[in-house]
Protein backbone atom coordinates (compact mmCIF):
# COMPACT_ATOMS: atom_id res chain seq x y z
CA UNK A 1 0.00 0.00 0.00
CA UNK A 2 3.15 2.36 -0.09
CA UNK A 3 4.30 3.91 -3.04
CA UNK A 4 8.22 3.45 -1.69
CA UNK A 5 10.01 2.85 -4.14
CA UNK A 6 12.58 0.56 -1.58
CA UNK A 7 10.37 -1.95 -0.31
CA UNK A 8 11.68 -2.59 3.49
CA UNK A 9 12.31 -6.11 4.18
CA UNK A 10 9.05 -7.81 4.96
CA UNK A 11 10.11 -8.92 8.96
CA UNK A 12 12.74 -6.28 9.41
CA UNK A 13 13.59 -7.41 12.34
CA UNK A 14 15.39 -10.28 11.55
CA UNK A 15 17.93 -8.16 10.33
CA UNK A 16 17.97 -6.54 13.66
CA UNK A 17 18.25 -9.36 15.52
CA UNK A 18 21.84 -9.70 14.50
CA UNK A 19 22.68 -5.88 13.70
CA UNK A 20 26.53 -5.87 13.55
CA UNK A 21 26.67 -9.76 14.43
CA UNK A 22 24.91 -8.72 17.95
CA UNK A 23 21.44 -10.62 18.99
CA UNK A 24 19.52 -8.40 20.46
CA UNK A 25 19.90 -8.37 24.08
CA UNK A 26 16.23 -8.56 25.72
CA UNK A 27 17.22 -8.27 29.24
CA UNK A 28 18.81 -5.18 29.09
CA UNK A 29 15.54 -3.98 26.84
CA UNK A 30 13.13 -4.96 29.72
CA UNK A 31 15.40 -2.33 31.96
CA UNK A 32 14.49 0.65 29.46
CA UNK A 33 11.72 2.61 31.41
CA UNK A 34 8.78 3.85 29.23
CA UNK A 35 9.07 7.00 27.39
CA UNK A 36 5.61 8.49 28.28
CA UNK A 37 3.59 11.00 25.75
CA UNK A 38 3.25 14.30 27.01
CA UNK A 39 -0.80 15.24 26.64
CA UNK A 40 -2.98 18.12 27.97
CA UNK A 41 -3.98 18.71 31.65
CA UNK A 42 -7.62 18.10 32.40
CA UNK A 43 -8.04 21.79 33.61
CA UNK A 44 -6.70 22.97 30.49
CA UNK A 45 -8.25 20.56 27.98
CA UNK A 46 -11.66 21.42 28.81
CA UNK A 47 -11.63 24.67 27.57
CA UNK A 48 -10.52 23.93 23.70
CA UNK A 49 -10.99 20.84 20.84
CA UNK A 50 -7.66 20.12 20.56
CA UNK A 51 -6.26 16.18 20.65
CA UNK A 52 -5.56 14.90 24.07
CA UNK A 53 -2.06 14.14 23.58
CA UNK A 54 0.19 15.65 22.33
CA UNK A 55 1.95 13.12 20.63
CA UNK A 56 5.83 11.57 20.13
CA UNK A 57 8.57 13.34 18.87
CA UNK A 58 11.25 11.58 16.84
CA UNK A 59 13.50 11.50 20.16
CA UNK A 60 11.55 9.72 22.71
CA UNK A 61 9.63 7.46 19.83
CA UNK A 62 12.97 6.00 19.17
CA UNK A 63 14.17 5.33 23.00
CA UNK A 64 10.09 3.79 22.97
CA UNK A 65 10.96 1.47 20.39
CA UNK A 66 13.68 -0.45 21.73
CA UNK A 67 11.82 -1.32 24.88
CA UNK A 68 10.27 -3.85 21.67
CA UNK A 69 11.99 -7.20 21.86
CA UNK A 70 11.57 -8.30 18.67
CA UNK A 71 9.33 -11.70 19.81
CA UNK A 72 9.45 -13.84 16.58
CA UNK A 73 6.01 -15.33 17.36
CA UNK A 74 5.36 -11.03 17.12
CA UNK A 75 1.86 -11.58 19.22
CA UNK A 76 1.42 -7.88 19.07
CA UNK A 77 0.97 -8.53 14.71
CA UNK A 78 -1.55 -11.49 15.42
CA UNK A 79 -3.46 -9.13 17.63
CA UNK A 80 -3.73 -6.43 15.06
CA UNK A 81 -6.80 -7.00 12.84
CA UNK A 82 -5.03 -5.83 9.98
CA UNK A 83 -1.99 -7.59 10.59
CA UNK A 84 0.41 -4.63 10.94
CA UNK A 85 4.16 -5.92 10.96
CA UNK A 86 4.54 -3.95 14.53
CA UNK A 87 8.24 -5.13 15.20
CA UNK A 88 9.73 -4.67 11.78
CA UNK A 89 8.13 -1.12 11.99
CA UNK A 90 10.04 -1.05 15.43
CA UNK A 91 13.31 -1.97 13.87
CA UNK A 92 13.42 0.50 11.69
CA UNK A 93 11.85 3.56 14.13
CA UNK A 94 14.77 2.87 16.72
CA UNK A 95 17.36 3.00 14.53
CA UNK A 96 16.28 6.66 12.98
CA UNK A 97 14.90 4.87 9.93
CA UNK A 98 11.50 6.73 10.24
CA UNK A 99 10.88 6.67 6.36
CA UNK A 100 11.52 2.81 6.49
CA UNK A 101 9.16 2.39 9.43
CA UNK A 102 6.42 4.56 8.32
CA UNK A 103 6.47 2.47 4.97
CA UNK A 104 5.89 -0.54 6.63
CA UNK A 105 2.86 0.59 8.40
CA UNK A 106 1.77 1.80 5.32
CA UNK A 107 1.90 -1.42 3.42
CA UNK A 108 -0.79 -2.53 5.68
CA UNK A 109 -2.78 0.43 6.42
CA UNK A 110 -4.21 3.08 4.13
CA UNK A 111 -4.48 5.44 7.44
CA UNK A 112 -1.95 4.16 10.35
CA UNK A 113 -2.30 7.81 12.04
CA UNK A 114 -5.99 7.20 12.56
CA UNK A 115 -5.60 3.80 13.95
CA UNK A 116 -2.83 4.46 15.94
CA UNK A 117 -4.83 7.45 17.58
CA UNK A 118 -8.28 5.44 17.69
CA UNK A 119 -7.28 1.72 17.70
CA UNK A 120 -8.34 0.16 21.38
CA UNK A 121 -4.34 -0.61 21.64
CA UNK A 122 -5.32 -1.99 25.16
CA UNK A 123 -7.82 -5.01 23.57
CA UNK A 124 -4.96 -5.45 20.55
CA UNK A 125 -1.73 -5.12 19.75
CA UNK A 126 -0.80 -4.04 23.42
CA UNK A 127 -2.56 -5.93 24.68
CA UNK A 128 -0.76 -9.33 23.91
CA UNK A 129 2.73 -7.32 24.20
CA UNK A 130 5.03 -9.08 25.99
CA UNK A 131 6.81 -6.64 27.71
CA UNK A 132 3.06 -5.51 29.33
CA UNK A 133 3.00 -8.41 31.49
CA UNK A 134 5.41 -7.14 34.10
CA UNK A 135 5.97 -3.62 32.62
CA UNK A 136 3.74 -0.56 30.59
CA UNK A 137 3.67 -1.99 27.60
CA UNK A 138 5.27 -1.03 24.09
CA UNK A 139 3.26 2.21 23.17
CA UNK A 140 2.74 1.07 19.74
CA UNK A 141 -0.38 2.64 19.13
CA UNK A 142 1.20 6.34 19.50
CA UNK A 143 4.48 4.88 17.98
CA UNK A 144 2.33 4.22 14.63
CA UNK A 145 0.40 7.31 14.82
CA UNK A 146 3.66 9.47 15.35
CA UNK A 147 5.26 7.87 12.12
CA UNK A 148 2.01 8.76 9.85
CA UNK A 149 2.17 11.78 10.91
CA UNK A 150 5.87 12.36 10.22
CA UNK A 151 5.74 10.92 7.03
CA UNK A 152 2.70 12.89 6.16
CA UNK A 153 4.81 15.99 7.00
CA UNK A 154 7.88 14.99 5.22
CA UNK A 155 5.60 14.38 1.69
CA UNK A 156 3.10 17.00 2.26
CA UNK A 157 0.35 14.70 2.66
CA UNK A 158 -1.08 11.31 2.07
CA UNK A 159 1.04 9.17 -0.32
CA UNK A 160 -1.27 9.39 -3.25
CA UNK A 161 -1.72 5.93 -4.91
CA UNK A 162 -0.69 6.56 -8.41
CA UNK A 163 -2.26 4.13 -11.34
CA UNK A 164 0.44 2.90 -13.55
CA UNK A 165 -2.61 1.96 -16.45
CA UNK A 166 -5.89 2.61 -16.39
CA UNK A 167 -8.11 -0.24 -16.78
CA UNK A 168 -11.13 1.34 -18.25
CA UNK A 169 -12.91 -0.28 -15.60
CA UNK A 170 -15.71 1.72 -12.94
CA UNK A 171 -15.99 0.90 -9.14
CA UNK A 172 -18.85 2.61 -7.22
CA UNK A 173 -17.99 2.62 -3.77
CA UNK A 174 -21.04 3.26 -1.29
CA UNK A 175 -20.18 5.06 1.79
CA UNK A 176 -17.22 7.73 2.17
CA UNK A 177 -16.63 6.19 5.75
CA UNK A 178 -12.84 4.08 6.80
CA UNK A 179 -13.51 1.33 4.67
CA UNK A 180 -15.12 2.71 1.36
CA UNK A 181 -12.20 4.96 1.17
CA UNK A 182 -9.46 1.92 1.84
CA UNK A 183 -11.48 0.11 -1.12
CA UNK A 184 -11.69 3.76 -3.32
CA UNK A 185 -7.79 4.27 -2.29
CA UNK A 186 -6.38 0.14 -3.91
CA UNK A 187 -9.57 0.10 -6.69
CA UNK A 188 -7.85 3.09 -7.88
CA UNK A 189 -3.99 2.57 -7.55
CA UNK A 190 -5.13 -0.99 -9.70
CA UNK A 191 -5.96 1.56 -12.27
CA UNK A 192 -10.00 1.52 -11.91
CA UNK A 193 -12.46 4.72 -12.41
CA UNK A 194 -13.50 5.11 -8.76
CA UNK A 195 -17.23 7.15 -7.64
CA UNK A 196 -17.83 7.12 -3.94
CA UNK A 197 -21.54 7.76 -2.86
CA UNK A 198 -21.64 9.41 0.13
CA UNK A 199 -24.87 10.99 1.97
CA UNK A 200 -22.69 13.33 3.89
CA UNK A 201 -21.37 16.29 2.60
CA UNK A 202 -17.93 15.79 3.14
CA UNK A 203 -15.65 12.36 3.46
CA UNK A 204 -14.86 10.69 6.37
CA UNK A 205 -18.03 8.78 7.62
CA UNK A 206 -18.00 8.26 11.48
CA UNK A 207 -14.26 9.74 11.73
CA UNK A 208 -15.79 13.42 10.57
CA UNK A 209 -19.45 12.83 11.67
CA UNK A 210 -19.07 10.97 15.22
CA UNK A 211 -15.45 11.27 16.57
CA UNK A 212 -14.51 14.25 18.23
CA UNK A 213 -11.48 16.26 17.27
CA UNK A 214 -10.16 15.88 20.60
CA UNK A 215 -9.95 12.24 20.42
CA UNK A 216 -8.61 13.10 16.36
CA UNK A 217 -7.98 16.36 14.41
CA UNK A 218 -10.06 16.98 11.32
CA UNK A 219 -7.52 17.81 9.32
CA UNK A 220 -5.88 13.97 8.76
CA UNK A 221 -9.26 12.94 6.85
CA UNK A 222 -9.42 15.86 5.19
CA UNK A 223 -5.60 15.34 3.99
CA UNK A 224 -6.99 11.19 2.98
CA UNK A 225 -10.02 12.93 1.32
CA UNK A 226 -7.56 15.53 -0.91
CA UNK A 227 -5.08 12.64 -1.39
CA UNK A 228 -7.72 10.62 -2.50
CA UNK A 229 -9.24 13.71 -5.22
CA UNK A 230 -5.73 14.28 -6.37
CA UNK A 231 -5.44 10.35 -7.65
CA UNK A 232 -8.78 10.41 -9.53
CA UNK A 233 -11.32 9.34 -7.43
CA UNK A 234 -14.62 11.10 -7.80
CA UNK A 235 -16.59 12.17 -4.52
CA UNK A 236 -20.58 13.08 -5.36
CA UNK A 237 -21.38 13.71 -2.11
CA UNK A 238 -24.96 14.77 -0.25
CA UNK A 239 -25.87 11.92 -2.62
CA UNK A 240 -27.89 8.70 -0.76
CA UNK A 241 -28.04 5.21 -2.38
CA UNK A 242 -31.72 4.12 -2.06
CA UNK A 243 -32.60 7.27 -2.46
CA UNK A 244 -31.19 9.37 -5.03
CA UNK A 245 -29.33 6.58 -6.84
CA UNK A 246 -30.67 3.19 -7.35
CA UNK A 247 -29.64 0.05 -8.74
CA UNK A 248 -30.36 0.23 -12.45
CA UNK A 249 -27.97 3.69 -12.21
CA UNK A 250 -25.09 0.61 -9.76
CA UNK A 251 -25.52 -1.66 -12.25
CA UNK A 252 -23.87 0.17 -14.58
CA UNK A 253 -20.40 -0.07 -12.74
CA UNK A 254 -18.12 -3.20 -13.36
CA UNK A 255 -18.25 -4.04 -9.51
CA UNK A 256 -19.97 -2.27 -6.13
CA UNK A 257 -18.45 -2.16 -2.66
CA UNK A 258 -20.86 -1.81 0.26
CA UNK A 259 -19.57 0.41 3.07
CA UNK A 260 -22.24 2.22 4.11
CA UNK A 261 -21.30 1.55 8.15
CA UNK A 262 -23.63 1.38 11.10
CA UNK A 263 -25.66 4.73 11.01
CA UNK A 264 -28.65 4.48 12.47
CA UNK A 265 -28.64 5.54 15.74
CA UNK A 266 -30.66 3.28 18.08
CA UNK A 267 -33.63 4.92 20.04
CA UNK A 268 -34.54 4.25 23.95
CA UNK A 269 -38.05 3.92 22.79
CA UNK A 270 -39.01 6.45 25.45
CA UNK A 271 -41.74 9.42 25.51
CA UNK A 272 -40.20 12.68 24.72
CA UNK A 273 -37.18 11.72 22.65
CA UNK A 274 -38.31 14.07 20.22
CA UNK A 275 -38.41 17.54 22.91
CA UNK A 276 -36.44 19.83 22.22
CA UNK A 277 -32.80 19.69 23.36
CA UNK A 278 -33.48 15.80 23.38
CA UNK A 279 -30.34 14.68 20.85
CA UNK A 280 -29.06 11.60 19.41
CA UNK A 281 -25.35 11.22 20.08
CA UNK A 282 -24.80 11.54 15.79
CA UNK A 283 -26.54 15.23 15.61
CA UNK A 284 -24.96 16.03 18.75
CA UNK A 285 -21.47 15.78 18.31
CA UNK A 286 -21.71 16.66 14.62
CA UNK A 287 -23.27 19.71 15.88
CA UNK A 288 -20.52 19.98 18.71
CA UNK A 289 -17.34 19.31 16.77
CA UNK A 290 -17.83 20.73 13.25
CA UNK A 291 -17.08 24.41 12.44
CA UNK A 292 -20.32 26.14 10.88
CA UNK A 293 -18.51 26.11 7.22
CA UNK A 294 -18.50 22.21 7.99
CA UNK A 295 -21.98 21.81 8.87
CA UNK A 296 -24.30 19.66 7.13
CA UNK A 297 -26.83 22.37 7.16
CA UNK A 298 -27.28 25.97 8.19
CA UNK A 299 -30.28 25.11 10.68
CA UNK A 300 -27.46 23.06 12.64
CA UNK A 301 -25.39 24.86 15.06
CA UNK A 302 -23.67 24.02 18.32
CA UNK A 303 -26.11 22.58 20.70
CA UNK A 304 -27.99 24.15 23.59
CA UNK A 305 -26.30 22.58 26.59
CA UNK A 306 -27.31 24.66 29.34
CA UNK A 307 -26.30 23.40 32.42
CA UNK A 308 -26.98 20.21 33.01
CA UNK A 309 -26.20 17.49 30.89
CA UNK A 310 -27.22 13.53 30.80
CA UNK A 311 -25.86 11.18 28.74
CA UNK A 312 -27.00 7.74 28.52
CA UNK A 313 -25.18 5.06 27.23
CA UNK A 314 -21.56 2.42 28.06
CA UNK A 315 -19.72 2.83 24.66
CA UNK A 316 -17.31 5.34 23.29
CA UNK A 317 -19.89 7.42 21.71
CA UNK A 318 -21.31 8.31 24.77
CA UNK A 319 -17.70 9.16 25.89
CA UNK A 320 -17.33 11.43 23.27
CA UNK A 321 -20.76 12.86 24.18
CA UNK A 322 -20.21 13.83 28.12
CA UNK A 323 -16.49 14.68 26.84
CA UNK A 324 -17.67 17.00 24.61
CA UNK A 325 -20.93 18.62 26.44
CA UNK A 326 -17.95 19.34 28.88
CA UNK A 327 -15.89 21.07 26.22
CA UNK A 328 -19.61 22.93 25.37
CA UNK A 329 -19.56 24.67 28.82
CA UNK A 330 -21.97 22.67 30.60
CA UNK A 331 -21.23 22.74 34.60
CA UNK A 332 -22.60 19.47 35.33
CA UNK A 333 -22.73 16.14 33.01
CA UNK A 334 -23.54 12.86 34.15
CA UNK A 335 -23.24 9.43 32.53
CA UNK A 336 -25.96 6.95 33.08
CA UNK A 337 -25.08 3.69 32.09
CA UNK A 338 -27.50 0.72 32.89
CA UNK A 339 -24.70 -2.12 33.95
CA UNK A 340 -20.82 -1.45 35.94
CA UNK A 341 -18.15 -0.35 34.46
CA UNK A 342 -16.68 -4.07 34.12
CA UNK A 343 -19.21 -4.46 31.27
CA UNK A 344 -18.77 -1.32 29.46
CA UNK A 345 -17.79 -1.96 26.00
CA UNK A 346 -15.43 1.42 25.29
CA UNK A 347 -11.68 2.29 26.40
CA UNK A 348 -11.17 2.25 29.90
CA UNK A 349 -8.03 5.30 28.86
CA UNK A 350 -11.63 6.94 27.54
CA UNK A 351 -13.75 6.76 30.93
CA UNK A 352 -10.36 7.96 32.72
CA UNK A 353 -10.08 10.68 30.85
CA UNK A 354 -14.05 11.92 31.34
CA UNK A 355 -13.79 11.46 35.19
CA UNK A 356 -10.41 13.46 35.06
CA UNK A 357 -12.75 15.96 32.72
CA UNK A 358 -15.28 16.07 35.78
CA UNK A 359 -18.00 13.59 34.09
CA UNK A 360 -19.92 11.66 36.64
CA UNK A 361 -20.85 8.24 36.62
CA UNK A 362 -24.07 7.00 37.12
CA UNK A 363 -23.46 2.90 37.23
CA UNK A 364 -26.63 0.17 37.05
CA UNK A 365 -28.86 3.39 36.27
CA UNK A 366 -31.21 3.68 33.34
CA UNK A 367 -33.67 6.69 32.58
CA UNK A 368 -37.28 5.30 32.25
CA UNK A 369 -38.78 8.63 31.47
CA UNK A 370 -38.69 13.14 30.81
CA UNK A 371 -40.00 15.33 32.20
CA UNK A 372 -40.65 18.32 30.16
CA UNK A 373 -41.57 22.29 30.18
CA UNK A 374 -42.41 24.42 27.45
CA UNK A 375 -41.85 21.52 24.95
CA UNK A 376 -38.26 21.18 26.21
CA UNK A 377 -36.50 18.64 28.43
CA UNK A 378 -35.72 19.52 32.28
CA UNK A 379 -35.41 16.15 33.72
CA UNK A 380 -34.97 12.49 33.54
CA UNK A 381 -36.86 10.32 35.35
CA UNK A 382 -34.16 7.52 36.49
CA UNK A 383 -34.44 4.23 38.33
CA UNK A 384 -31.58 1.66 39.83
CA UNK A 385 -30.29 -1.46 38.10
CA UNK A 386 -29.25 -4.93 39.52
CA UNK A 387 -27.63 -7.32 37.63
CA UNK A 388 -28.85 -10.74 37.35
CA UNK A 389 -27.21 -13.73 34.98
CA UNK A 390 -25.69 -13.23 31.65
CA UNK A 391 -27.83 -12.49 28.83
CA UNK A 392 -27.44 -13.43 25.15
CA UNK A 393 -24.18 -10.70 24.77
CA UNK A 394 -22.54 -12.81 27.82
CA UNK A 395 -23.32 -9.96 29.73
CA UNK A 396 -25.07 -9.78 33.08
CA UNK A 397 -28.32 -8.82 32.71
CA UNK A 398 -29.67 -5.51 34.38
CA UNK A 399 -33.14 -5.89 36.02
CA UNK A 400 -35.36 -2.39 37.86
CA UNK A 401 -34.78 -2.69 41.38
CA UNK A 402 -38.35 -1.65 42.31
CA UNK A 403 -39.28 1.49 44.92
CA UNK A 404 -35.61 3.24 43.42
CA UNK A 405 -36.58 5.68 40.96
CA UNK A 406 -35.19 9.10 41.34
CA UNK A 407 -34.88 12.55 39.09
CA UNK A 408 -31.91 14.19 37.77
CA UNK A 409 -32.27 17.54 36.22
CA UNK A 410 -30.90 18.32 33.05
CA UNK A 411 -30.98 20.67 30.07
CA UNK A 412 -30.07 18.65 27.49
CA UNK A 413 -30.28 14.90 27.05
CA UNK A 414 -28.16 12.72 24.72
CA UNK A 415 -29.08 9.09 23.62
CA UNK A 416 -25.83 7.48 23.29
CA UNK A 417 -27.08 3.47 23.31
CA UNK A 418 -25.27 2.30 20.24
CA UNK A 419 -25.54 2.14 15.97
CA UNK A 420 -27.83 -0.07 13.55
CA UNK A 421 -27.03 -0.40 9.83
CA UNK A 422 -29.74 1.27 7.91
CA UNK A 423 -31.42 -0.63 4.45
CA UNK A 424 -32.26 2.01 2.66
CA UNK A 425 -29.20 0.88 0.26
CA UNK A 426 -30.16 -1.82 -0.41
CA UNK A 427 -33.82 -1.36 -2.34
CA UNK A 428 -34.53 -4.16 -5.01
CA UNK A 429 -30.69 -4.80 -5.46
CA UNK A 430 -31.70 -8.63 -4.07
CA UNK A 431 -28.46 -8.42 -1.49
CA UNK A 432 -29.12 -11.01 1.30
CA UNK A 433 -28.99 -9.26 4.81
CA UNK A 434 -29.41 -11.16 8.23
CA UNK A 435 -32.62 -9.77 10.75
CA UNK A 436 -30.31 -6.56 11.77
CA UNK A 437 -29.91 -5.82 8.12
CA UNK A 438 -26.04 -6.53 8.25
CA UNK A 439 -25.05 -8.07 4.88
CA UNK A 440 -23.94 -11.24 4.63
CA UNK A 441 -20.46 -12.13 3.19
CA UNK A 442 -18.33 -14.95 2.42
CA UNK A 443 -14.79 -14.60 3.64
CA UNK A 444 -14.10 -12.43 0.65
CA UNK A 445 -16.37 -9.81 1.26
CA UNK A 446 -18.52 -11.19 -1.45
CA UNK A 447 -21.97 -10.67 -1.19
CA UNK A 448 -25.40 -12.66 -2.62
CA UNK A 449 -25.06 -10.21 -6.13
CA UNK A 450 -22.11 -11.41 -7.90
CA UNK A 451 -19.84 -8.42 -8.14
CA UNK A 452 -20.74 -6.59 -5.14
CA UNK A 453 -18.80 -6.99 -2.12
CA UNK A 454 -19.55 -5.04 1.42
CA UNK A 455 -16.95 -4.53 4.61
CA UNK A 456 -16.95 -2.25 7.46
CA UNK A 457 -19.72 -1.80 9.98
CA UNK A 458 -22.54 -2.38 7.53
CA UNK A 459 -21.29 -6.04 7.79
CA UNK A 460 -20.10 -6.88 11.32
CA UNK A 461 -22.02 -4.22 13.10
CA UNK A 462 -21.07 -1.58 14.99
CA UNK A 463 -17.60 -1.77 15.71
CA UNK A 464 -13.86 -0.15 15.13
CA UNK A 465 -11.66 1.55 12.39
CA UNK A 466 -9.49 -0.90 12.06
CA UNK A 467 -12.33 -3.78 11.88
CA UNK A 468 -13.62 -1.26 8.82
CA UNK A 469 -10.26 -1.78 7.12
CA UNK A 470 -9.85 -5.39 7.77
CA UNK A 471 -13.17 -6.06 6.41
CA UNK A 472 -12.23 -3.66 3.10
CA UNK A 473 -8.78 -5.48 3.04
CA UNK A 474 -10.91 -8.90 2.97
CA UNK A 475 -12.78 -7.87 -0.07
CA UNK A 476 -10.07 -5.90 -2.38
CA UNK A 477 -8.31 -9.34 -3.41
CA UNK A 478 -11.69 -10.50 -4.84
CA UNK A 479 -12.96 -7.51 -5.81
CA UNK A 480 -9.59 -7.14 -8.19
CA UNK A 481 -9.89 -11.00 -9.26
CA UNK A 482 -13.56 -9.99 -10.26
CA UNK A 483 -12.26 -7.34 -12.15
CA UNK A 484 -9.48 -8.99 -13.74
CA UNK A 485 -12.12 -11.96 -14.75
CA UNK A 486 -14.14 -9.62 -16.15
CA UNK A 487 -11.87 -7.89 -18.35
CA UNK A 488 -10.56 -11.47 -19.38
CA UNK A 489 -14.29 -12.74 -20.65
CA UNK A 490 -15.17 -9.62 -22.64
CA UNK A 491 -11.73 -9.40 -24.46
CA UNK A 492 -12.64 -13.19 -25.52
CA UNK A 493 -15.70 -12.26 -25.74
CA UNK A 494 -14.73 -9.18 -28.65
CA UNK A 495 -11.82 -11.66 -29.88
CA UNK A 496 -14.85 -13.89 -30.83
CA UNK A 497 -16.69 -11.67 -32.57
C1 LIG B 1 -19.10 8.63 18.15
C2 LIG B 1 -18.28 7.45 17.73
C3 LIG B 1 -17.03 7.28 18.28
C4 LIG B 1 -16.24 6.22 17.88
N1 LIG B 1 -14.99 6.10 18.41
C5 LIG B 1 -14.18 5.12 17.95
C6 LIG B 1 -12.85 5.00 18.43
O1 LIG B 1 -12.41 5.75 19.30
N2 LIG B 1 -12.07 4.03 17.90
C7 LIG B 1 -12.52 3.19 16.91
O2 LIG B 1 -11.75 2.36 16.42
N3 LIG B 1 -13.77 3.26 16.46
C8 LIG B 1 -14.61 4.21 16.95
N4 LIG B 1 -15.90 4.28 16.49
C9 LIG B 1 -16.35 3.29 15.51
C10 LIG B 1 -15.81 3.59 14.10
O3 LIG B 1 -15.85 4.96 13.84
C11 LIG B 1 -16.58 2.81 13.06
O4 LIG B 1 -16.51 1.44 13.41
C12 LIG B 1 -16.01 3.01 11.67
O5 LIG B 1 -16.07 4.36 11.28
C13 LIG B 1 -16.78 2.14 10.66
O6 LIG B 1 -16.32 2.44 9.36
P1 LIG B 1 -17.27 2.18 8.10
O7 LIG B 1 -16.50 2.65 6.93
O8 LIG B 1 -17.75 0.79 8.12
O9 LIG B 1 -18.56 3.07 8.35
P2 LIG B 1 -18.79 4.62 8.62
O10 LIG B 1 -17.61 5.28 9.20
O11 LIG B 1 -20.07 4.69 9.37
O12 LIG B 1 -19.02 5.22 7.17
C14 LIG B 1 -20.15 4.86 6.41
C15 LIG B 1 -20.48 5.99 5.47
O13 LIG B 1 -21.53 5.55 4.61
C16 LIG B 1 -22.43 6.62 4.44
N5 LIG B 1 -23.74 6.13 4.06
C17 LIG B 1 -24.64 5.47 4.83
N6 LIG B 1 -25.75 5.20 4.12
C18 LIG B 1 -25.54 5.71 2.88
C19 LIG B 1 -26.32 5.75 1.70
N7 LIG B 1 -27.56 5.24 1.66
N8 LIG B 1 -25.81 6.34 0.61
C20 LIG B 1 -24.57 6.88 0.63
N9 LIG B 1 -23.79 6.88 1.73
C21 LIG B 1 -24.27 6.28 2.84
C22 LIG B 1 -22.44 7.31 5.79
O14 LIG B 1 -22.91 8.64 5.65
C23 LIG B 1 -20.98 7.23 6.19
O15 LIG B 1 -20.25 8.35 5.76
C24 LIG B 1 -16.73 5.30 16.92
C25 LIG B 1 -18.01 5.44 16.40
C26 LIG B 1 -18.79 6.50 16.80
C27 LIG B 1 -20.16 6.64 16.23
S1 LIG C 1 -3.86 -0.84 13.70
FE1 LIG C 1 -4.55 -0.81 15.84
S2 LIG C 1 -4.27 -2.92 16.55
FE2 LIG C 1 -3.05 -2.68 14.67
S3 LIG C 1 -0.98 -2.06 15.37
FE3 LIG C 1 -2.13 -0.17 14.97
S4 LIG C 1 -2.99 0.41 16.95
FE4 LIG C 1 -2.41 -1.76 17.11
Amino acid sequence: MSDETEQPPKRARKQQLTRAGQPIDRRQRLRIPPHHVTKQTPHDRIHNWDEVYFGYTAGPAMFEAQRCIQCPAAPCTQACPIDNDIPGALAFLELGKLADAAAIFRQTSEMPELCGRLCPQEALCEGVCVIGKNAKPVAIGKLEAFLGDWDRKQRGGFPVPAPEHESGQQVAVVGAGPAGLAVAEQMRAAGHSVTVFEAWPSAGGVLRYGIPNFKTAKDIVDEKAEALCQAGVEFRFDTRVGVDVDWTALSQYDAVFLGHGASVGKRLGLDGERLARVYSATEFLVRANLSDDQLPSALWSAPDVGRNVVVVGGGDTSMDCVRSAVRLGAEQVTLLYRRTENEMMGREEERRHAREEGVIFEYLTTPVGLIKRDGAVVGVECVRMSLGEPDESGRRRPTPLPGSEFVIDCDAFVVAVGYDVGREVYGDSGIDVNDWGEVLVDEHGRTSRPGVFAGGDNVIGADLVVTALAGAHAAIPAMLEYLADLQSERALAMAAG
